[in-house]
């Protein structure tokens, strides 16, 4: 599996943000967006493995997880007209789009409901959405394309194949979720520098 480095300095001012006390959420995510903007600016670093997908899922192929489960890093694979049910994440998270492009419809909880939170978005190659419970935690996301595949790379502020997170109905109604991750090897980081 060959890579370059820009992944691993990626995993590297995320370990050293994690690892910085006393920030709030704001600055977290101000300095996730700005990274993830960096690891996407460019599309020459994913390894062909993590570009895989899949006739029948969308795949969650993870790139890195932080040992002590404080971030990780995954690409996800979207198959021509692929996407997910309306879901939450509970932690901060960060999407930011590698190749094709996707959309992005947020929700929000109104009383017992689920509501619209805006219009659908469509994320281009280069841009990135932040996702967090305290600025907006609940969405669909799919494939803008119908007729080939797209990649965007999330980072997520815990162990997200981990979580124990929700996925909805249109009526709100919800039913527990843990995602996982459709690959069982990580990339060997190590060896890219
Ligand atoms: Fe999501």
């Amino acid at each position: 599996m060959s890579t370059n480095s820009r992944l691993l300095d990626f995993v590297a001012a995320m370990t050293r943000l994690v690892e910085r006390q006393g920030l709030d959420e704001a600055a977290v995510l101000a300095e996730v967006d700005s990274r993830m903007r960096e690891l996407v600016a460019v599309d020459d670093w994913l390894p062909v493995e993590m570009t895989r997908s899949d006739p029948k899922h969308y795949q969650q192929h993870l790139l890195y997880g932080d040992p002590l489960d404080r971030f990780s890093v995954v690409s996800f694979v979207w198959g021509p007209g692929q996407g997910t049910p309306i879901h939450n994440h509970t932690v901060w998270g960060a999407i930011g789009m590698l190749r094709g492009a996707e959309c992005g419809q947020r929700y929000r909880v109104q009383g017992s409901e689920l509501v619209e939170d805006g219009e659908e978005a469509t994320l281009q190659p280069g841009q990135v959405e932040l996702v967090s419970p305290t600025i907006g935690d609940i969405h669909r996301v799919r494939n803008a394309s119908r007729d080939s595949s797209a990649i965007s790379i999330h980072v997520y502020g815990g162990n997200i194949g981990r979580i124990a997170r929700h996925v909805f109905d249109a009526s709100g109604g919800t039913r527990p979720f843990v995602s996982g991750y459709s690959n069982t090897l990580a990339p060997n980081l190590w060896n890219s520098k």
